[in-house]
């Protein structure tokens, strides 16, 4: 199960690890360390230098700007660099270069992948997704954010919820319905909605730790061009699928190191606050080791298939349940080794205030933990919840009957 690399992989991990080494900033901690302004800063600076070095977009192939590297160089980079601590893009990144540039690539007319994979690379156009509605989360086909066609334009009404970085985007990918009675799956399209206009209001929703990361986005009217559907009007929940595979990204490979991290972090601070003589706390540490060390094998799995050429399937559903479900565990037991300190906000409210494992360089105080443990109530209802991941393994992996469907049967207007 372990994956092997090959001599000329092995030559290019230590190339990519004098990369590093070369251009990492004096006295680097890791990107857990910067908040605020430092951050932005930061990762405007090293995208560009990513840019620079044919580093950015590293799955994409050279006909579209990408350096076309192996499936192998690729894990190779997204392990050095995390371990590294380093982001492989800037903020809207994971939705530009990883959601929508993918699908563009896959989908795509030759006209749409000339005018929007260069604006991506070149950081001209941020995107966020505009998938998720009120009525519609794990039953996305549910969606009712309508388009109706006007001339050469689309005209889009109704309201996309849970945009994450959406105040930090000038571009969303929309799926709306075109056709209500083609039935749910059938009548909507992928659209591409620049949002730097009259008809699309963006506002912040405060999340429990009182950070505000994502948004509703309402459409008024809002104006698309005819050219911006991608795929075929009506066709657009299989570009949306396609899209979804890409979200799970290089995380099969990247989960285990940070999440080692985060735990060797809390292993320093239970041994600082002479914590792990009490067999309560040592018998929670133990467990949280051994999921960690479950999810190396799960990652190690999932990346052997990869090397294969296989698209890991359902099986990414099991690690993705064993990471969210373990990291409520594991940040609920830091906070109770910080005992009464986990009421006190010490430092820096911001830090670790991103989704799972805290990033590397995240330093052991309160505030950072607090983070962690309120934003890891998050990771088991983002990118499917937990109790749809047990639905996939139950039902693709270990075969069990099919529970009664909420995404079949006719699209219904009315919200239920
Ligand atoms: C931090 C964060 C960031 C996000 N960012 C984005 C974004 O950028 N863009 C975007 O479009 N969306 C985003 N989302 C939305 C996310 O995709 C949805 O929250 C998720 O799909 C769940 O949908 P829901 O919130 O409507 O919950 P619901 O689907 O209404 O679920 C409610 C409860 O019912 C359970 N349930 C639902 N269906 C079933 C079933 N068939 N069987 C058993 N139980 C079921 C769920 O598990 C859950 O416990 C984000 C969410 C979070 C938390």
């Amino acid at each position: 199960m372990q994956p092997t690399y090959s001599d000329s992989a092995q030559a290019y991990r230590e190339r990519i690890q004098s990369f590093i080494a070369e251009h990492l900033p004096a006295k680097w901690d890791g990107i857990g360390s910067l908040t605020g302004d430092a951050k932005a800063d930061f990762l405007k600076d090293w995208r560009q230098v990513l840019r620079d070095n044919q580093l950015l977009a590293t799955v994409w192939p050279q006909e579209y700007g990408g350096p076309g590297l192996s499936a192998s160089e690729n894990v190779i980079i997204a392990e050095e660099f995390t371990k590294a601590g380093l982001p492989t893009g800037g903020s809207n990144d994971g939705f530009g270069i990883g959601m929508v540039g993918n699908t563009i690539i896959e989908w795509g007319t030759e006209d749409q992948k000339k005018h929007y994979l260069p604006r991506i690379l070149e950081g001209d156009d941020l995107w966020c997704q505009g998938y998720s509605e009120p009525d519609a989360g794990s039953d996305l086909a549910n969606l009712g954010c309508k388009a109706e066609l006007d001339g050469d334009e689309w005209i889009l009404n109704g309201q996309k919820i849970w945009t994450s970085n959406g105040h930090l985007a000038n571009w969303i990918f929309v799926l709306a319905r075109t056709t209500p009675e083609n039935g749910k799956h059938q009548g909507i399209t992928f659209f591409l909605c620049p949002m730097d206009q009259h008809g699309v209001e963006i506002r912040p929703i405060v999340n429990i730790a009182g950070h505000s990361h994502f948004n509703e986005v309402f459409f008024s009217d809002a104006r698309v061009s005819k050219n911006n559907v991608i795929g075929e009007v009506n066709g657009g929940w299989a570009v949306a699928m396609t899209l979804l595979g890409y979200e799970r990204g290089f995380g099969a490979t990247t989960t285990y190191f940070r999440y080692r991290a985060e735990l060797d972090r809390l292993v320093e601070m239970a041994q600082a606050r002479k914590r792990t003589n009490e067999p309560a706390i040592r018998q929670r540490l133990a467990w949280c080791h051994s999921k960690v060390e479950i999810m190396r094998w799960l990652g190690q799995q999932v990346l052997t298939s990869f090397l294969n050429g296989e698209p890991p399937g359902p099986k990414s559903s099991i690690g993705k349940l064993n990471w969210s479900e373990y990291h409520r565990e594991v940040t609920e037991l830091a906070l109770d080794i910080l005992g009464s300190d986990a009421m006190i906000v010490d430092g820096d409210n911001r830090l670790a205030a991103g989704l799972g494992a805290a990033d590397a360089g995240t330093p052991n105080t309160s505030s950072a933990w607090i983070n962690s443990f309120l934003s890891a109530r998050s990771g088991t209802i983002y990118a499917g919840t937990s109790q749809v991941q047990k639905n996939i393994i139950g039902e693709r992996i270990l075969g069990l009957p099919k529970e009664p469907r909420s995404d079949e049967g006719p699209w219904n207007e009315t919200p239920r």
